[in-house]
């Protein structure tokens, strides 16, 4: 947890978000600004700044937030249709909230 980060507030609640997901170590929420009809973010609870953070001991929350992908693209419909999954990375990658996360776009 990091106190001035707002990922981290919305998983502590202390912000409210609009959640589709919730695992012991994930959220899903919808993104407050969609780029389409489906835009959902998947976040780890663990306060990770950027891909660039990662270890090895984030191996497993790496492959579930992919799982997640897979799971909320099938329960938006979005699966056969297809969709995008975007991780920007840092201020030149588009970035903005420095906690790691996933884009989920469907019927863009
Ligand atoms: P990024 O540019 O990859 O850092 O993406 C940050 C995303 O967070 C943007 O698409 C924003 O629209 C979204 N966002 C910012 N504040 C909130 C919020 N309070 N609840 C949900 N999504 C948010
Ligand atoms: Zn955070």
């Amino acid at each position: 947890m990091k106190n001035d980060c707002l990922f981290c507030k919305i998983i502590n609640k202390e912000i409210s978000a609009d959640f589709v997901m919730e695992t012991e170590s994930l959220v899903a929420f919808k993104d407050i600004n969609p780029k389409a009809d489906v835009h959902l973010l998947i976040v780890p609870k663990k306060h990770i700044r950027s891909l660039n953070q990662i270890e090895q001991e984030d191996e497993k929350i790496l492959s579930e937030l992919m799982f997640a992908a897979k799971e909320l693209a099938v329960m938006n419909k979005i699966d056969k249709s297809g969709y995008r999954v975007q991780v920007n990375v840092e201020k030149g990658g588009g970035q903005e909230v420095f906690h790691l996360h996933m884009h989920l776009i469907g019927n863009l």
